[in-house]
């Protein structure tokens, strides 16, 4: 049989609760109408980076779908070809990504592909919404993943623009998408 105790002080020491709790901060998330910023180095969704002149950095050497633990990153790589025009290029370098896919129902956000990567063009962005009703939307393709084209850039493929071999692109001595002199020439002042 209840004591006196818990027949009226314990209610009234739960009300007592529930009453210093409406006067608390709230801190229910109005998710998805309002949205919290990540930690700027939040891992989401990767991106494929592009070169200022739009070719792809993705040399398909497949190193993040190796380093992954999840098995989630599919790649097929393939070589830029040089047509007589100049165009042809995907990337800089002798090969390229003919085929990127992360699988998000696999992928679990852990970065050692990004750290993989040795061109950086690998790289995870802020974006957490991977969420879908169905398996196939959740297999991301090289389309969905690639960085956006920026004002200057090119879509490939195409020759490349900043330099006149790969090493140029990957030692930073490029040229301003447009210029056309000799790249590492300086001018006389
Ligand atoms: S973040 Fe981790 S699990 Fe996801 S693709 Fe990269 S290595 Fe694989
Ligand atoms: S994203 Fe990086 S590691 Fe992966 S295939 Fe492309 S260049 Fe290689």
């Amino acid at each position: 049989m209840a004591t006196i105790k818990e027949q009226f002080w314990d209610p009234i020491a739960g009300f007592g609760v529930t009453f210093r709790t409406m006067f608390k901060k709230v801190v229910t998330e109005q998710y998805p109408f309002e949205k919290q910023p990540t930690a700027p180095r939040f891992h989401g969704r990767h991106q494929l980076n592009r070169w200022p002149d739009g070719l792809e950095k993705c040399i398909g050497c497949e190193l993040c779908a190796w380093a992954c633990p999840a098995d989630a990153i599919y790649v097929e790589g393939a070589s830029n070809v040089d047509l007589p025009d100049g165009s042809g290029r995907y990337s800089p370098g002798e090969r390229y990504g003919r085929v990127y896919q992360i699988n998000y129902l696999r992928c679990i956000l852990c970065g050692l592909c990004i750290e993989a990567c040795p061109t950086r063009a690998l790289t995870m962005t802020n974006e957490y919404e991977l969420a879908d009703d169905n398996r196939a939307d959740l297999i991301y393709e090289k389309s969905d993943l690639l960085a956006p084209l920026l004002p200057g850039m090119e879509q490939p493929p195409h020759a490349m623009l900043l330099g006149s071999d790969e090493g140029d692109y990957y030692r930073g001595t490029t040229r301003a998408p447009g210029d056309t002199s000799e790249v590492g020439s300086e001018g006389t002042a």
